[in-house]
């Protein structure tokens, strides 16, 4: 069984990286590019499957001291293998009443089907909901359905997520400091208003990266793309890959890629001969 939670520091702060569930992907939707010979090939030396990827769900979890923070909150039941971060955080000692902060890096279901519950009302009552408003406005728009096929689904979820809790929304810029030490990073392209959280403390950091890169071989081979219809704009898609990998090598900062196999998707960058790599916290399973 997949571990459920994880808990690390960083500085003074109390951290989880929290497991939604997961869902299984096409190949080419995470690998829409590549040569299929050589994705095998670097696949294999992994033990990863090649005929899908199996991604989990991580959400990321700060305890300041002062505040509670959650940063996406899964998919909610969006999927039949989804919906497990709320109670999983009960499991961590976190309490969901608690939480002062919910920061929704984009609009997608998978990161926020988890603030609703079942039965349509929010999942954390006493949270402020930090978000883009380009974001919003992209897939609440009256033309959204023609604009990006494929997604009907998706934005009906964003209009019953909005309906019900669009007055708790706050709306943020790249630069804001949501609370002491908590700061967002722009990290368009994957989404028109798609952004990046980075958490520090006493001088070591964590940045939440989303779907910013997709997968760990991403890393590797910054040319790989996933499928054109989870990429907004592919310059600055590739653009916002290139900055946040520099900043966490030179902050030598832990990251934490929401859909990086396996859990707790966290890990450091290495730069070897000029070549980066991912460097992976391991935890038995
Ligand atoms: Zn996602």
């Amino acid at each position: 069984m997949t571990k459920e939670f994880f808990q690390f520091k960083i500085g003074e702060f109390d951290c989880i990286s929290l497991y939604d569930g997961y869902h299984d992907y096409a190949i080419g939707t995470f690998f829409a590019n590549v040569d299929r010979h050589d994705l095998d090939k670097a696949l294999r030396a992994r033990n990863w499957p090649t005929d899908r990827v199996k991604s989990p769900y991580a959400s990321l979890y700060v305890d300041t001291g002062e505040h509670h923070i959650l940063i996406d909150t899964g998919a909610g039941n969006f999927f039949p293998t989804t919906g497990r971060l709320a109670s999983n955080l009960g499991k961590a000692g976190g309490d969901l009443a608690e939480i002062d902060e919910v920061v929704i890096t984009h609009a997608h279901p998978d990161h926020i089907g988890g603030l609703l519950n079942d039965d349509g009302t929010p999942t954390y009552p006493n949270a402020r909901v930090c978000t883009m408003e380009t974001e919003w406005d992209f897939w609440l728009a009256e033309d959204a359905v023609e604009k990006v096929p494929g997604f009907d689904l998706a934005i009906q979820l964003a209009h019953k997520v909005f309906d019900t809790i669009g007055d708790r929304f706050s709306f943020v810029q790249p630069d804001d400091e949501l609370v002491p030490g908590i700061r967002v990073l722009a990290a368009f392209g994957h989404t028109p208003g798609h952004f990046a959280v980075e958490a520090s403390s006493s001088g070591e950091s964590v940045i939440y990266i989303s779907d910013a890169i997709f997968h760990p071989l991403h890393i590797e081979h910054p040319d790989w793309l996933p499928d054109a219809m989870f990429i907004f704009d592919t310059e600055q898609f590739q653009k916002t890959a290139r900055r946040l990998l520099a900043q966490a090598v030179a902050k030598n900062a832990l990251v934490l890629g929401m859909h990086f196999p396996p859990f707790p998707s966290l890990g450091r960058i290495n730069e070897i001969d000029g070549v980066l790599q991912w460097q992976p916290i391991l935890v038995s399973q």
